[in-house]
């Protein structure tokens, strides 16, 4: 499932070639993704020039002459670049002809991502409004973790998974960080003192930091590739490594599900 590196890796391997371009036609080739395609959405794109990509959260919003668009890339979406003429593959489901002479194409087999309008104002958008900061913004430190968690009984993990106290720590990043912080995952999240909070924000922006920096190799995918960003090419320290040795302390990495969502963590390093 793309994350938030992923997505951001996305957002810089399209844009120098999608910035500045007018949108010629837009194809939507199976409206039924995790909400249905809005059906003038081709018609709102057709003419419209890009001005902008950015992204919140794992949503890339593409601001254009006539509004913004909102692509979601859900479980298995991705974009790329190809050629005109191409032959489209089985499951690209939406593609945006450019007046460069290059496709967009949005392959998603699993159909759960998005395509939406967000129209002049996307920051008001419903799935937009209500989201945290993002991680790798000054609005996300050690403080505001502190502050939103006072009085939670709830797991740190889960609590730092959850978006409306901060976005994009998936389950990878979430292991990850707080094994770099060396707290339990299990700890509630009203009992954290805030120098552990400022430890630990500082090690989700390194986590994700590295993992965006890793998708930077891969940008190049974007046209004529498979438009896949690199996927978590970092060395784990304890995802998916249950049994195996700590490599800090050598202590054997456990794992517990919170959640419903798998935990790993070295009892030694972690408290
Ligand atoms: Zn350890």
């Amino acid at each position: 499932m793309p994350e938030l590196p992923e997505v951001e890796t996305t957002r810089r391997g399209i844009s120098p070639h999608l910035l500045g371009q007018t949108i010629i036609a837009a194809l939507v080739h199976h409206p039924q993704l995790r909400w249905p395609i809005p059906v003038d959405l081709s018609e709102r794109l057709q003419g419209a020039t890009v001005l902008n990509i950015s992204r919140r959260a794992k949503y890339l919003l593409l601001q254009t002459s006539a509004g913004t668009l909102l692509v979601h890339l859900g479980m298995s979406g991705s974009l790329r670049f190809v050629d005109a003429g191409e032959p489209r593959l089985k499951h690209d489901h939406v593609e945006l002809e450019i007046s460069n002479g290059m496709v967009l194409r949005y392959c998603d087999p699993r159909r759960f991502g998005a395509w939406l309008w967000a129209g002049e104002v996307p920051e008001q958008h419903e799935l937009l409004i209500s989201l945290g900061p993002e991680p790798l913004s000054d609005a996300f430190d050690g403080e505001h973790l502190f502050l939103r968690s006072r009085g939670k009984t709830q797991a740190i993990k889960t609590f730092i998974m959850d978006n409306h106290v901060v976005v994009g720590v998936g389950n990878i990043y979430a292991s990850e960080s707080l094994f770099m912080a060396g707290i339990l995952p299990t700890r509630a999240a009203g009992s954290i003192s805030r120098a552990r909070y400022d430890k630990l924000a500082e090690c989700i922006k390194v986590v994700l930091d590295r993992s965006i920096t890793q998708g930077g190799t891969t940008l190049r995918d974007f046209v004529g590739g498979d438009g896949q960003p690199g996927y978590f090419q970092q060395q784990l320290n304890v995802y998916g490594r249950e049994g195996e040795d700590c490599r800090s302390c050598g202590s054997t990495i456990k794992k517990k599900v919170l959640g419903q969502r798998a935990s790993f963590y070295c009892t030694r390093c972690q408290h």
